[in-house]
């Protein structure tokens, strides 16, 4: 096999792993049902709520009580 076959084959795999990845997510989501953000949970919400949070993180707060 020539080497740049190997690469092919070698991405193709590495997006099989993605998608397997990404449905074991959702399924993982859909098994647990609509839940807050938890701490090491690798379901699709959570991951994309992680995700949102490090983007954008929380403004500081700017008012005195
Ligand atoms: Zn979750």
């Amino acid at each position: 096999m020539k080497p740049e076959e190997k690469k092919i084959v070698r991405q193709e795999k590495d997006r099989q792993i993605i998608f397997e990845m990404i449905n074991a997510s959702i399924s993982l989501a859909a098994m647990k049902g609509k839940h807050a953000l938890e701490r090491g949970c690798n379901c699709i919400a959570c991951v994309n709520k992680r995700k949102r949070y490090l983007q954008n993180p929380q403004k500081q707060w700017k008012y005195r009580l």
